[in-house]
């Protein structure tokens, strides 16, 4: 039988073997058994059903949920001379009456029709006047409410496939193969676990990439001038996003198409088309573009955002490469898209067991992005935990040659601190326990009378925080599933708590002391003010400054009287003329640029009188704090201290960062937060300039920078 099989694909197709799972699929079809085949895309799940529908006698009835997949599979068969058809809302009522009539005269071997069709009585009617040879539903998952495209109508079709009267061999086909789903799909359709065909999930010509800590949009413009021409999908989680990332593209003169939808149905398809045809070489695109598309030279999927979970991701990255030539995925990670997708799940009507599962699915998605296993086998394992594949060895997980340092110790600490807290707080608050924060939560709880505060002060914040996501990825640590999700320790961290097992982690350790680079960007800024300086006293620029004390200011960051004078070639005389203009402009470009440097004070900065009557041991920038919440203006605090408002302002963020307690509402409302967030979203957070452009004229930049210091950006 199979042979016979064999001898359809040369000839119908022109393929001479088939591909892992195919025959399987095929011979149990032909047998009249139930069959669940589960090939990643790609994989060629269509010649599963084409071929048995050719062999067997009858009609092979099709379930396809998109029109143009309808459309573009039945052109395929057309051209390969096979008899098929489709039924759909597209259709003139002349064409339909044709097609069903050519149906009911046995013109076809297949017809491809919507789910939605069996909920016509004259439908089933005309289905129990036929020889059926086999229903196939095509993109199985949508059957199932664990899958990511659950499409009501897909499942009421088991119910009005008992109006036949003769029960037809069923064909389920997807590349959806987590269990759930898997079976979901088998008892609803009747179908064994021996009739399921599973095959390798992994897909050997794409190279998975996880980018972090990159502006995204630089990123895209320089991996696009490095591959120019090549097709390629970048999908972003919302329409704006889309919209925005599409004009900024098609400004600089890409060849982009875009598609989401909130565009009308013409430009969808006029943007598709152009995508599929080569016209426009990268879609930006919402989710809601690619079911269906079987466009085979996609040559690269960009993840501008996190998405919600690894079975969307698997399904849109997998649209890359479906020829079988080498294609790369790129995941962009910022971890302010989590909130995004935590956003999503509480704002969809989901009861509370199934927005469980999607936190669920969502922390799997986040581990993704802190594993430093191979990105291809994370995913292979997340939909089969048994099947364990080798390192793909060209991931960016399998081509990081950073090496690996041992955190035992940390991971020690961190477990033994996550126990004293009882097990009931999440990743920031752990972070900040042991970090030896002074936040007012942490008091409260007095958590810094724990023996675990501070164990690990010498750290950034951040840093520790990277290292429990890691261990979490890494199953050391577990997180329930909820808005705030809590961290616990799991098993697999009692060998190390033993002491029989060490830990690694690739980390990027940062030297202490770097040499101080000079900043060339603000060198050029500093030289465009001195040249207006010396045009107004017409004198030759280096009269104002040497190129040598520019070069110093933008190693050093003046942003004070004292700072400005030790710098070389200011004295008291050329500060006052021309030195104050330099630190306003210093100040400016650092509060554009988000910049801050951390400056050692020196012994000069002792004998100011003001900061004299400070306690020495106490850090300046918690002085300015402390005269905050003390009700001081930011102001009066500047004047009082001898430091510039912006200064200050940086002491006050900096303090909440490590941790003290602020009234937020003091510095901004609600509704400018929003706005802020919104600017954040457009724009990315590398620069602030960017985004005051984006807000009303009155939010200012201390603004800018709370809003994201209390999100954490
Ligand atoms: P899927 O539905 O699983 O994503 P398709 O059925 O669209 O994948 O097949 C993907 C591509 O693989 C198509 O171009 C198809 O012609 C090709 N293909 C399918 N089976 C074979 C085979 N046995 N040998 C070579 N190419 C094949
Ligand atoms: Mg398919
Ligand atoms: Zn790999």
């Amino acid at each position: 039988m199979l042979k016979e099989a064999e001898d359809y694909l040369k000839q119908y197709f022109g393929y001479s073997s088939f591909r892992p799972g195919q025959g399987e699929i095929i011979r149990n079809l032909l047998k009249q058994t139930n069959t669940l085949g589960i090939l990643p895309t790609g994989g060629g799940k269509s010649l599963c059903f084409q071929i048995p529908a050719l062999m067997l006698p009858g009609l092979a009835v099709v379930i396809s949920p998109l029109i143009s997949l309808m459309k573009d599979q039945v052109d395929a068969l057309l051209a390969a001379n096979i008899d098929a058809t489709f039924i759909n809302s597209s259709l003139s009522s002349q064409e339909y009456q044709e097609r069903m009539s050519g149906i009911r005269q046995g013109d076809f071997k297949l017809v491809y029709v919507a789910p939605e069709r069996f909920e016509s009585e004259s439908f089933l009617d005309m289905l129990n006047s036929l020889d059926i040879s086999m229903i196939v539903f095509d993109e199985a998952h949508c059957i199932s409410q664990w899958g990511h495209d659950f499409r009501p109508s897909y499942r009421s079709i088991v119910m009005n496939l008992n109006k036949l009267n003769k029960k037809p061999v069923i064909a389920a086909l997807t590349a959806t193969a987590t269990k759930d789903v898997a079976d979901d799909i088998r008892n609803l359709l009747n179908i064994t676990e021996g009739d399921s065909f599973i095959t390798g999930f992994a897909r050997e010509n794409l190279a998975f990439h996880m980018i972090k800590g990159m502006n995204k949009r630089d990123f895209i413009s320089q991996f696009i001038k490095k591959h120019p021409n090549d097709s390629g999908i970048i999908y972003t989680t919302s329409r704006k996003e889309t919209d925005q990332l599409y004009n900024h593209l098609k400004k600089l003169n890409h060849s982009v198409a875009k598609y989401h939808a909130g565009l009308g149905e013409a430009d969808r398809k006029q943007a598709q088309d152009k995508f599929v045809y080569d016209e426009a070489d990268i879609m930006i695109a919402t989710n809601a573009f690619g079911m269906g598309i079987d466009k085979s030279n996609v040559r690269f999927v960009i993840h501008y955002n996190l998405p919600r979970n690894i079975e969307a991701y698997y399904q849109e990255a997998g649209r890359a490469g479906r020829d079988g030539e080498e294609s790369s995925c790129y995941l962009l990670f910022s971890p302010q898209d989590i909130q995004l997708q935590k956003f999503l799940i509480e704002e969809s009507n989901l009861d509370f067991q199934k927005r469980e599962q999607e936190y669920n699915k969502l922390k799997q998605m986040v581990n993704y992005c802190h594993t430093e296993k191979c990105l291809q086998s994370y995913i292979i394992e997340y939909f089969d935990a048994n099947s364990k594949m080798e390192a793909c060895g060209k991931c960016s997980n399998c081509m990081d040659k950073r090496e690996q340092v041992d955190i035992t110790k940390e991971a020690l600490m961190i477990f033994s601190c996550i126990k004293r807290m009882g097990e009931r707080f999440g990743v920031t608050l752990t972070a900040q326990v042991l970090k030896g924060s002074q936040n007012k939560r942490i008091k409260e709880l007095r958590f810094n009378e724990l023996s675990t505060y501070g164990l690990l002060k010498h750290y950034k914040e951040k840093e520790i925080s990277d290292i429990i996501n890691y261990l979490l990825a890494e199953g050391y640590l577990l997180l329930t599933d909820s808005q705030f999700p809590v961290v616990k320790l799991s098993e697999k961290s009692l060998p190390v708590l033993k002491q029989q097992e060490k830990l690694y982690m690739k980390m990027t350790i940062q030297a202490f002391d770097t040499p101080v680079e000079e900043n060339s960007d603000l060198f050029i800024v500093l030289r465009t003010l001195r040249k207006q300086l010396a045009d107004q006293e017409k004198v030759p620029p280096y009269v104002v400054f040497a190129d040598t004390a520019l070069r110093e200011m933008s190693q050093y960051y003046p942003t004070e009287k004292d700072e400005m004078l030790k710098i070389k070639g200011v004295g008291q005389m050329k500060y006052e003329k021309y030195g104050v203009f330099f630190v306003e402009e210093i100040q400016k470009y650092m509060s554009e640029n988000n910049i801050e440097v951390e400056k050692k004070t020196s012994e000069r900065d002792q004998n100011i009188p003001l900061r004299n009557q400070e306690k020495p041991d106490v850090p300046s920038y918690l002085h300015s704090y402390q005269s905050y919440t003390d009700g001081m203006s930011i102001n009066e605090i500047a004047k009082a201290r001898n430091f510039s408002p912006i200064t200050i302002q940086e002491h006050i963020l900096r303090a909440v960062r490590e941790g003290q307690e602020i009234n937020w509402k003091n510095i901004f409302d609600d509704e400018t937060e929003v706005l802020i967030l919104e600017a954040v979203q457009k724009v990315g957070t590398e620069k602030l300039k960017p985004i005051k452009e984006e807000l009303p004229d009155e939010v200012d930049y201390f603004s800018i920078k709370a809003v994201l210091t209390k999100n954490g950006l």
